[in-house]
């Protein structure tokens, strides 16, 4: 059993919940950010682990936001920072994105240099938002792979909520690999660029009407009726569980040092989701739009391609298929309202 402490800022978000549970899970103790005592309590209430407290940082953004953590922690060896704004409600694309992401990923990093000499590895959550370009991502002669960088510029990022938060996490990435490159500090860095992140929450308490952005494009689906049109979404996805394990991989595999690991486990459609839905609950029969069986693949067929063999290899277990995880995501949000 792994023994050593791990910080995860943004410690109460959907993908950091489940890191954390299988990092406990593999005996890590951890440390987690959140911004409220509230916040904490309800999530050492559900992971129920004297290996797992949290410290308050109330916004990433402010300089030296993550320093009494180091200073206070010199048991911190890794550092997993997920935290950055995930909304595309907001008034002011720069201030409310952009730059709380760069700056709370300089922060986080700039305060490892300055307080925590012991940690070897970091691992920034970016996204496949630093991968590829917008204007590509329609075009199926394009492939993208683990080296493909987002062409957006600061300007660009600023038009819209969308362009806004693609902005913010390309801009936050580079802003870690700069750090890398020019102040080569005593740690590893590694990069995690996940596809839309879909799946279970890690706990029960955590199914809420509104969902967080990615989980909520699922519940949306199962709020639709009958007789709505079916959304014109596709793109790739990856299970949240796998995105978990590949945190984990990431500081403990040394072939993910200073890679960017790509998570893309296959494409998806609406579509194809309600497919699995009107096919595996009875529960939903009838209720769903039906669309046009067997077409998701005309849908997914006009997407640019994402190459990820390279992560893969690293990885070295499989993801998580579509079908188990819509049925586990939604299993889990019927079940807690009583409706399975
Ligand atoms: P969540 O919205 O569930 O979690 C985001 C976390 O960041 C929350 O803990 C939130 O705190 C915290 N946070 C945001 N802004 C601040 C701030 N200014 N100060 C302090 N804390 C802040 O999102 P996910 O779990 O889905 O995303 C986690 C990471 O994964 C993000 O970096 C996101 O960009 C990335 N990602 C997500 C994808 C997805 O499809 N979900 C796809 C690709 C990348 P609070 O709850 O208190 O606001």
């Amino acid at each position: 059993m792994a023994t050593s402490t791990v910080f995860v800022s943004g410690a109460n978000g959907f993908i950091a919940q489940h890191i954390i549970k299988q990092l406990i899970a593999k005996g890590y103790n951890v440390i987690g950010s959140v911004r409220t005592a509230e916040k904490g309590d309800a999530l050492k209430k559900n992971l129920n682990s004297d290996k797992f407290q949290y410290a308050i940082v109330r916004d990433i953004q402010v300089e030296g936001a993550f320093n009494e953590v180091f200073k206070n922690h010199p048991e911190i060896t890794i550092v997993l920072h997920t935290a950055s704004p995930l909304s595309f409600v907001v008034t002011d694309f720069e201030k409310d994105l952009l730059i709380p992401a760069v700056d709370g990923t300089k922060n986080a990093l700039n305060a490892v240099i300055e307080f925590a000499p012991q940690v070897t590895n970091v691992v920034v959550t970016s996204s496949c938002a630093s991968i590829y370009t917008l204007s590509k991502e329609k075009d199926a002669s394009v492939t993208f792979d683990e080296s493909s960088w987002n062409e957006i510029t600061w300007e660009q990022a600023k038009e819209n909520a969308l362009t806004a938060y693609i902005g913010s996490k390309t801009f936050a990435e580079k802003a870690a690999w700069d750090i890398m490159e020019t102040k080569k500090p005593h740690f590893t860095l590694t990069t995690v660029n996940p596809m839309y992140v879909f799946g279970p929450q890690a706990f029960n308490s955590e199914v809420k009407d509104t969902l967080n952005a990615s989980a909520e494009i699922i519940n949306n689906i199962i709020k639709l009726k009958s007789t709505d049109d079916v959304p014109a979404l596709a793109a790739s996805f990856v299970d949240v569980r796998d995105v978990a394990a590949a945190h984990i991989v990431a500081f403990e595999n040394k072939q993910a040092a200073s890679k960017r690991l790509l998570l893309s486990s296959s494409t998806f459609s609406s579509q194809g989701i309600l497919e699995v839905l009107n096919e595996n609950f009875s529960t939903l029969k009838g209720k769903l739009p039906v669309g046009k069986p067997g077409t998701s693949k005309e849908d997914t067929d006009k997407l640019a391609r994402f190459n990820n063999d390279a992560t893969r290899k690293i990885l070295g277990f499989e993801f998580i298929d579509l079908k188990k995880c819509i049925i586990d995501s939604v299993e889990q949000v019927l079940a807690v309202k009583g409706k399975i």
